[in-house]
């Protein structure tokens, strides 16, 4: 044993892979992989950002600092070459660091800039306010203006730990994404500030529909939470139709108990639109320039733009000819259910 204990603490060497949780066809296994993003795996420091330990987030209303931390030191020994973690915190740190490697290098390559949010802050189980809008059980999330992943180590006895899923991965990067184009820096504020207005509640379901439809394109995969969770409720592919109930109403928020509006079934219902244009062109990339062309010429600049009918409407502008066109309008009539729609589609 005393072999182990000097590989464990003598690294000098870079490694030339690591171990971490890899998406193949049939599902996610643990194996080496090539990792050059990352720099020194045994701090966690690389060129998408360094991971720092602890610290919490300070301010509010928008302009929340990620503040502290300290150093991270994740044990790992070489096994011909390959860093081996010596605990799940380790594995769970290098997959998330390559699941976002990979998904950043796949936007690269469709042309999609993401270079002003990087290096970006990563922290590792910091102290998150109950005021911020991340529960426990995301385990990952994107703080908006703060221009900062928090990772919280999985609590649950998962095959694959939501922090090692590329989709969720890719998910809170797309929050990253979204934020950008529209606001032009990562470290500028949210564009609606109040979440409990009605163009809050807007921004944070298209901000999720933007997400979900961000990894199931990347990943070509509109369930791509199943490896971790099974929620059918968040299946693209599914039947999420535009309900009455589902419109953004603050007066619903001020007459519940706990008034945290709730994004997600909002937002699937955009994803899962945005997911029928995929299945209908086969076209995965093309899809995803139509949404970020969309996105660009939507560009809501004040609370008043903040609104998934003007979305619509700036998809179908987007479209770049009168077959892509006629593809919105048919996937917003089924999605929409008559309740938005969009005035070129009818
Ligand atoms: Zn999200």
């Amino acid at each position: 044993m005393p072999v182990l204990l000097l590989l464990l603490g003598c690294t000098s060497r870079a490694p030339d892979a690591v171990l971490a949780y890899l998406r193949g066809a049939d599902g996610y296994t643990i194996a080496p992989r090539p990792l050059p993003a990352l720099v020194d795996p045994g701090t966690m420091s690389g060129t998408l950002g360094d991971v720092r330990h602890g610290g919490r987030l300070v301010g509010s209303d928008g302009e929340e600092r990620y503040t502290g931390g300290r150093g991270l030191t994740v044990r790992y020994g070489l096994d011909e070459r390959v860093a081996v973690p010596a605990d799940q915190d380790g594995l769970l740190l290098f997959s998330f660091y390559a699941h976002l490697s990979d998904a950043r290098d796949a936007l690269a390559a469709q042309g999609v800039d993401l270079s002003p949010m990087f290096p970006v802050a990563i922290a590792w189980n910091p102290a998150v306010s109950p005021l911020l809008e991340v529960s426990p059980a995301d385990n990952a999330a994107y703080a908006i203006g703060a221009n900062l992943f928090l990772l919280l180590a999985d609590g649950d006895d998962r095959d694959v730990p939501l922090l090692a899923n590329a989709g969720v991965v890719s998910h809170e990067l797309g929050h990253a994404l979204f934020h950008l184009r529209m606001a032009g820096d990562p470290l500028a504020q949210a564009i609606v500030t109040d979440p409990a207005s009605r163009a809050g509640m807007w921004q944070a379901s298209l901000h999720e529909g933007f997400a979900d439809a961000l990894a199931a394109l990347l990943l070509d995969d509109p369930r791509f939470l199943d490896a971790s969770v099974t929620m059918p409720a968040r299946d693209l592919d599914g039947t999420a139709i535009l309900t009455e109930a589902l419109l953004p109403d603050p007066d619903t928020l001020a007459d519940s108990l706990l008034p945290i509006y709730d994004p997600y079934a909002l937002g699937t219902v955009f994803a899962s639109l945005v997911w029928d244009l995929r299945v209908a062109t086969d076209d995965p990339e093309g899809t995803l320039a139509l949404l970020l062309a969309a996105v660009d010429a939507w560009a809501p600049a004040e609370d008043a733009d903040f609104d998934g009918e003007r979305f619509l409407d700036a998809l179908h502008t987007a479209a770049i000819d009168v077959g892509q066109q006629e593809i919105v309008c048919d996937a917003i009539a089924v999605r929409m259910d008559g309740l938005l729609g969009v005035e070129g589609c009818r």
